[in-house]
């Protein structure tokens, strides 16, 4: 019971970064502009963005952030509801320590090897997405880092494709 929950949660982060990083957090950095002007801020509210700007269009990018984590709850809740409320939990959680660095907290050396053997990004990890939109993906696990990078290089081919189809059919 409790092993099954632990892979139901295991599974969340699995497919919700899977989803998280292919379907939002790559193509928004190659076409959108709210990702990177609001989540790549020092102030990273997307609610706080839409009231200050009045853009309520903010809240919906805030919420397809978090919905790929969501996604996969129906599915899964079936297997195991504890094993969904503990693999958000964990989600939520590692949100706020990835973004820790920016509070001057430093993951120690010990801690920092283990999330490398283990694939789990660090917030120094993080932080250099954060410096590098290009570099870095995967919000939880590093291995979605080289193929989020592939994703990223085929998606601007594609942009500059269209770009060059949207112009060539305009002259
Ligand atoms: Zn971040
Ligand atoms: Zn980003």
């Amino acid at each position: 019971m409790v092993v099954n929950g632990i892979g139901v949660a295991l599974l969340l982060l699995l497919v919700g970064d899977f989803l998280a990083t292919f379907a939002y957090h790559v193509p928004e950095h190659v076409f959108g502009q709210l990702h990177n002007r609001v989540h790549h801020s020092s102030d990273r509210s997307f609610i706080r963005y839409a009231l200050l700007h009045r853009q309520p269009i903010a809240l919906v990018n805030g919420f397809l952030s978090a919905a790929p984590y969501l996604a996969p709850v129906p599915w899964l809740w079936q297997l195991s509801p504890e094993g969904v409320l503990l693999g958000l939990g964990l989600a939520e959680l590692h949100v706020i320590w990835r973004h820790r660095l920016e509070a001057g907290h430093n993951t120690p050396d010990g801690l920092q090897h283990l999330c490398q053997l283990i694939c789990l990004t660090t917030p120094e990890r993080h932080w250099q997405h954060h410096c590098n939109a290009k570099a870095a993906f995967g919000d939880i696990f590093t291995f979605y880092g080289p193929p989020a990078r592939w994703w990223w290089g085929f998606l601007m081919r594609l942009k500059k494709y269209l770009r060059q189809q949207r112009r060539s059919s305009l002259a």
